[in-house]
Parts: structure tokens; sequence; C-alpha cells
């Protein structure tokens, strides 16, 4: 029966969308031997991906953690110094701040955008307390508004985490463009890809100086002089085939974004009464993007990994959310008090599912996910 059979093709979590354009570019980028770190491509990217999010200045980077590490050095974040990262994100945003010999400090999430909560950031503070990096979780731009006011009133640096949220809007201005600097990862699973990658954005000159010499060994050509390195940097340079992959992408996001909100409409309405079934929140103030499709598993009698086995057993791939990060043992040691609780991490990351996600995805394919998830929680 061609119905079973096509029931058991898999789906998988978030397949990239690589057309005919991503194709003639890279092609383009290999036959002008531009393929390492320097190159029109790069520059090409770096232009127009500043000009999508808004801000002056790009800097195309090697990865997402890249960027992260890159913008805490620029900003001059080292040994000594603390920022203040959410509970409940991905590995590297915390990793990052480790990586420069600063101290994270892990703030919960609140359950109206599961971002780190303005209030809670404010008792975390403390005199050696350099930059918030706030992330804007799966698409979900973060309370920029109260954030940037407790940045400003206790003089510390904003960073954001815009790596799942490429697009997303804070009334009128894109996240990644409101803090000191927005870090954007292009791993292959995000909205856009260039393979690995990631870029730093910022309206600081100064900033994008400083990152433009640090990303590159620290090293700043003048005239005749090279090899000249007034610092110690890193090779954080993203490479010109990997921007030739960027420029398809970028050139195609918006339809991209429109897909994937068309696809978040339709998990909605085939999934509204499934009993124990919640979505993510979509606060009036802003606009999300749906990088992932997700949901919360809260019901009595079925367990969230009952839904992630039972979606498996389908031939569907899913994700559970982020473990919590002050739950795993390398990052024990960061939970400064005692007394700091982190339930609304908890929470989201024992109860939290992302559905299979990805502009290549029909909505044929959609509606055998949803059903699926309604098969198993009726199952029970
Ligand atoms: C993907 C991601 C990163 C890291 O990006 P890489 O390109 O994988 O290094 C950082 N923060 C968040 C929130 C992410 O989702």
């Amino acid at each position: 029966m061609p119905k079973a059979k096509t029931y058991f093709k898999s789906i998988s979590i978030a397949r990239p969308d690589i057309g005919p354009l991503e194709k003639k570019y890279i092609n383009e980028a290999l036959n002008s031997g531009w393929i390492s770190g320097i190159g029109p491509m790069v520059s090409r990217f770096e232009r127009m991906f500043a000009d999508f999010i808004g801000v002056r200045h790009g800097v195309a980077v090697a990865n997402g953690t890249a960027a992260l590490h890159l913008a805490l050095m620029a900003l001059g974040i080292g040994p000594g110094d603390e920022v203040i990262v959410p509970a409940f994100t991905f590995a590297a945003t915390v990793n990052s701040v480790i990586h420069c010999g600063a101290k994270p400090v892990l703030v919960d999430a609140s359950l109206c955008d599961w971002n780190m909560d303005p209030e809670k950031i404010k008792r975390a503070i403390s005199k050696k307390t350099k930059a918030i990096i706030i992330v804007h979780l799966y698409g979900i731009p973060a309370r920029l508004k109260e954030i940037l006011e407790i940045a400003r009133q206790r003089k510390i640096f904003l960073i954001e985490d815009a790596a799942e949220a490429h697009g997303a809007l804070w009334g009128k201005k894109r996240t990644g463009s409101v803090g000191n600097i927005g870090c954007f990862s292009f791993f292959g699973n995000k909205i856009i890809t260039t393979g690995e990658g990631g870029m730093c954005v910022t309206n600081s000159r100064n900033l994008y100086e400083k990152m433009k010499i640090i990303y590159s060994h620290g090293s700043k050509s003048h005239k005749l002089i090279y090899y000249y390195h007034p610092m110690i940097g890193h090779n954080f340079r993203m490479t010109n085939i990997q921007a030739a992959l960027g420029l398809a992408q970028l050139s195609r996001i918006n339809s991209f974004l429109k897909i994937r909100a068309r696809h978040e409409d339709l998990y909605r309405r085939l999934l509204k009464n499934v009993p124990g079934i919640k979505f993510s929140p979509k606060p009036g103030s802003v606009t999300t993007v749906d990088w992932m499709h997700s949901i919360l598993v809260d019901h009595p009698k079925v367990a969230r990994n009952d839904v992630l086995k039972g979606l498996k057993e389908k031939n569907i791939e899913s994700r559970p959310f982020f473990y919590p990060i002050h739950k795993m043992p390398p990052y024990t040691g960061y939970i400064s008090r005692a007394r700091d609780k982190f339930p609304v991490a908890e929470y989201l990351a024992r109860t939290g599912i992302n559905l299979p996600s990805s502009t290549c995805l029909s909505a044929g394919d959609i509606s055998r996910v949803a059903e699926a998830v309604k098969e198993i929680i009726d199952g029970r």
C-alpha cells in the first residue's frame, strides 16, 4: 500500500535548503581562487548581512561560538569579570565566557518568553559584572526594553546572542542590532547557513576595528607593514566559500521566514486541541521568527520522552530542548550562590520538544508530524 510506504519516509529535524543559487555562488568562489578567509564574497556577505540587520558593520567569522568569543574579547572581558548568561540556552553561550577567562553567572528563564527574566538579571548583578549576554532563544526576542535599561543604568555591556533569531524584530529593530554587539550563527540548522559560520554586527566603528584585528591573528597591515601584531589574536575568519553560500542564503531569507511562519501556523492549527500541548510564546510587543517549531508536553499521563520516543518509532526526528546548563558537570561550579534556583529552565528543559523545521518540508510532512504527536498522546 503506497500510504504505508510514505508513512515510513524519514523526516529529519532541520534539513538545510540548498538550491541552484548556492551552487552557482560556491562555484564562482572556487573558480576565483579566493578560498580562504579573505575574498570579495566575505566582504559582500558582511555588507549585505549588516544591511539586513540594520547596523553599520559586520565581521564574518568561523562559527557562532567564535562570534561570541570575539564580541567578549572586543569588549575587553577577561579574568576577574562576570558575565550574565541564561541557564536555559545552548552551551556555547556560556562556553564563550569561560574561554575568555571570565565567570558566567547563570540566570533563570521566565515563562512569558523563555528568555532571561529582567528581575532575576538585576539580582545577579555584582560589582564584577561587565556584560549581559541575552539570548533570543528559539527565535523569541528577549525583553530588550527592560534589559537595555538595566545595562545602561549599571553601565554594563549588552551582547545579543541572536544565533536563533535572524530576522526577528523588537519594535522596528532587528534582534542583534540593539546591544553593543550582536552575534549570529550560520550552522547547518540555523535560519540561514554557511555550513559552519557566524557574524558579529555592531554600530560602533571602534568595536568593529578591534574585532577586525582580533579575528585575524591580532594583526594589522598598513602600507608595506605586514605581519605586525599589536595584540594576541585568533584565527576566527570565515572562508570565501562559506560566504558564497551565505550570500545565496541571505538573498532567500525573506522567503525562508515566510515558509517557516506558515509551517508554525500549520503546526498550531493541527495541534490546537491536543491535550497537554503548549506552544512557544508569541509576545505581542515583538515579531518572533520560527527557527524551530517548539512545543511543551505538559500532560498528566504522557511524558515528554514518550513523545520523543514515539516520533522516533514513526521515523520522525525531533529534539528535546536544551539541557539546563546548571545541571551539567562542567558548569555546576558556576552557580555562585547555593540559593540560586532555576525552576523555569528546568521545567522547559523537561517538557520541551522541537519538531522538524525546514523550508524543505511540505504541508503533508507537517501534517504527518502533527498526526504522529496526536496519536502518541491519544494512545495513552
Ligand atoms: C547555534 C548557537 C550558538 C553557536 O553557534 P555555532 O555556530 O554552532 O558555534 C550559540 N548560541 C546559540 C543560542 C545557538 O543556538
